[in-house]
């Protein structure tokens, strides 16, 4: 497996790589990769000749008081994984690489952005949509591939693929969860054990609600109880608990398919999200 860590050696690795036709799956990632990241490279496989892994932290997606300086990096441990999953080249740009000094332009995401997760996190979608923006253009893959478990940036990459004709097909990989049902997360290191333990309450919530919601239960109410299920399992505060269109994530009040039900919660400083199909 190649690591590259500049654009014009980048630019022929992959021009080598589509020798003959042949296709290129890229997966975004921003490192301490678990399961999660690996089925998305499994697929990747699957799906084209060659998985392209990209690592990179993004400064611009992070809040002034969230996790960047400490979000967990190890990039050998990483490369050691993909290499292992036949991962073809890792891209690990660094910040001076991708933003060099004057960078200026950026993508602007309008409604989609503004609920669920851009409502706590003003701009997060903005610096999310810039650098798989970049990050399409430094690959030009073919396929690129998100994760269901951030359900609203892959709605988010999937509009605006199609509204700035970046003629890449975006493919989402189902949610890679633990034994008990807690998506898996890089932000899952920082949780304690009995935080750890506790986790699984947020899952449990949701399950018994997109069930319940799909029996015909009301939805403001079984919304509600499961923001109290999630506080009486041991989170301190809930961000959203919310019923959305699929793909255009209105919320509803209403069941109507396809839904999907989306959710944050913190435990400690930890804020989870989480989201299941309904129906
Ligand atoms: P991140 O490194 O957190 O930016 O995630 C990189 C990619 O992996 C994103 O497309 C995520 O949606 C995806 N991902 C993260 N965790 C999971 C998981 N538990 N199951 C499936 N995909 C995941």
């Amino acid at each position: 497996m190649q690591i590259i860590r500049d654009i014009a050696t980048l630019h022929r690795a992959v021009a080598a790589l589509k020798q003959g036709g042949k296709s290129v799956a890229l997966i975004p990632t921003m490192g301490a990769l678990h399961d999660g990241h690996l089925s998305l490279v499994r697929m990747g496989r699957r799906v084209a000749d060659h998985a392209v892994v990209s690592i990179f932290v993004n400064p611009t997606q992070f809040g002034p008081n969230e996790d960047f300086a400490a979000y967990p990096r190890d990039e050998a441990r990483d490369a050691a994984l993909l290499a292992q999953e036949g991962t073809s080249l890792l891209w690990a740009p660094d910040v001076g690489t991708m933003y060099p000094g004057g960078h200026s332009t950026h993508i602007e995401v309008a409604e989609l952005g503004a609920d669920y997760c851009g409502a706590a996190r003003p701009g997060h979608f903005d610096g999310v949509a810039t650098v798989v923006a970049k990050l399409f253009n430094q690959v030009r893959p073919d396929i690129a591939i998100f994760g269901e478990k951030d359900w609203q940036q892959l709605a988010i990459i999937r509009r605006m693929a199609r509204d700035l004709d970046f003629g890449i097909d975006i493919l989402g990989a189902p949610i890679a969860r633990d034994t008990d049902g807690l998506a898996l997360s890089s932000r899952n290191a920082y949780l304690s054990p009995e935080q750890r333990a506790a986790a699984a309450a947020f899952p449990d919530a949701l399950k018994m609600a997109a069930k319940a919601i799909t029996s015909g239960a009301d939805v403001a109410e079984t919304l509600a109880g499961a923001e109290a299920s999630i506080i009486e399992g041991g989170f301190d505060s809930i961000d959203y608990v919310a019923l959305a269109d699929a793909a255009s994530l209105e919320r509803l009040d209403i069941f109507r398919s396809p839904a999907r039900l989306l959710a944050a919660a913190r435990i400690g400083n930890t804020r989870l999200i989480d989201n299941l199909p309904v129906g």
